[in-house]
């Protein structure tokens, strides 16, 4: 088979799925499949579908785009914040949209208005982790502004945590966003259907029962993709780890030094790696680089196989503790971290195998 790829246990995403949907129902939250880091894959989001998730979102048009043209049977949400630039397609291609700038508002509207239609848009509010949103006292003008604007129509408030700040979603922090609504409800009438503040850092609070009530709508990729929560990456329970896994081949299987020989500089990506000197080491080459993977994510499969760098295109892999030989032309496999499995699942070198 061909070497590197990935292979994608469909069945293992599903179950994840049906796992952290049957969770968030029993609290009355909605389970958006969030396929952002398999680059939209159109089997991925099959799986999540049949394991309940109620509607896919991506952060680009052009995976939401995929998915459609492969036959997906679901509603689509753009994640990311739309550019300006793009606002006509954004209409074309999915139903609900996350915003936070007024100008873009204005351009969602015409765009919707100059087809007949209107375009779904959460609201996002930045409650401490300093990527998108507006800060909590502009979201009533941001809402006002909104609502004067006739191609669009509020469907939600949304928050996101976790992701550039590390910040933890907190009793305190969602209550924030139920208050928040309660506010604009009061001032404008306007009754937000959904209330979107959880990804996959906020299964435990949900799971701890501390989820403050009011908020129904969850954005959930990770726990999904890798069956974990993300605020200290624990594996979920009843949930599978190892729905992907990253296959390459054995090149060069050589007894080498564990110390370069000669006087030293930067390696090819300008680092100064400090190695020990553990005596020889069997080592192999694999066919697993950087154009591939962010080899930093990844965890050996294998028993006592230990990454010990990687270039563009080639890792290098310290075999010494693996029980039995390894031969050229052997598998070594890998379970990818979030950022290994965007980046797998982002180049094309990597074949994409589902099971
Ligand atoms: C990526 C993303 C998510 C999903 O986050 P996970 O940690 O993978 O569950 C949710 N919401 C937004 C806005 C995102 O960008």
């Amino acid at each position: 088979m061909m070497t590197p790829r990935v292979t994608m246990d469909l069945g293992k995403i599903e179950h994840n799925a049906r796992t952290i949907v049957g969770l968030c129902r029993a609290h009355n939250i909605e389970v958006c499949g969030v396929t952002k880091a398999t680059c939209g894959h159109p089997e991925v989001a099959e799986a999540m579908l049949r394991g309940g998730v109620s509607m896919i979102a991506d952060s680009r048009l052009e995976n939401i785009r995929r998915m459609k043209v492969a036959g997906a049977n679901a509603s689509f949400m753009l994640l990311r914040i739309p550019s300006l630039s793009i606002v006509d397609d954004v209409v074309d291609t999915v139903d609900v949209s996350l915003n936070s700038e007024v100008c873009v508002l204005e351009a969602l509207s015409d765009a919707a208005r100059s087809r007949g239609r209107v375009h779904d848009v959460i609201l996002m509010v930045d409650l401490g982790d300093l990527r998108e949103g507006v800060w909590p006292d502009e979201l009533p003008s941001l809402v006002r502004a909104a609502l004067e604007l006739p191609g669009i129509r509020i469907k939600g408030l949304g928050t996101n945590l976790a992701c550039f700040g590390g910040v933890v979603p907190s009793e305190e922090n969602m209550q924030q966003l139920v208050a928040l609504a309660r506010e604009i409800e009061q001032a404008s009438n306007l009754v937000p259907e959904w209330l979107s503040a959880i990804n996959s850092s906020g299964l435990e609070l949900i799971g701890a029962g501390k989820m403050p009530a009011g908020l129904n709508h969850a954005r959930i990729g990770e726990a999904i993709l890798l069956g974990r929560e993300t605020t200290q990456r624990k594996p979920w329970p009843d949930t599978f780890q190892d729905a992907f896994v990253i296959h390459a081949e054995v090149l060069e299987v050589n007894s080498n030094p564990s110390r370069p020989l000669g006087e030293r500089s930067e390696d090819a990506f300008g680092g100064l790696t400090q190695f020990e000197d553990r005596g020889d080491e069997l080592r192999v080459l694999l066919n697993l680089g950087r154009a591939d993977v962010d080899v930093q994510g990844l965890v050996p499969c294998e028993p006592g196989a230990v990454v010990l760098g990687a270039s563009s295109d080639y890792l290098v892999v310290d075999v010494s503790a693996v029980a039995g030989p390894v031969h050229v032309g052997d598998e070594l496999t890998f379970i990818p971290n979030y950022s290994a499995l965007l980046s797998v699942m982002t180049s094309e070198y990597v074949t994409k195998c589902s099971l």
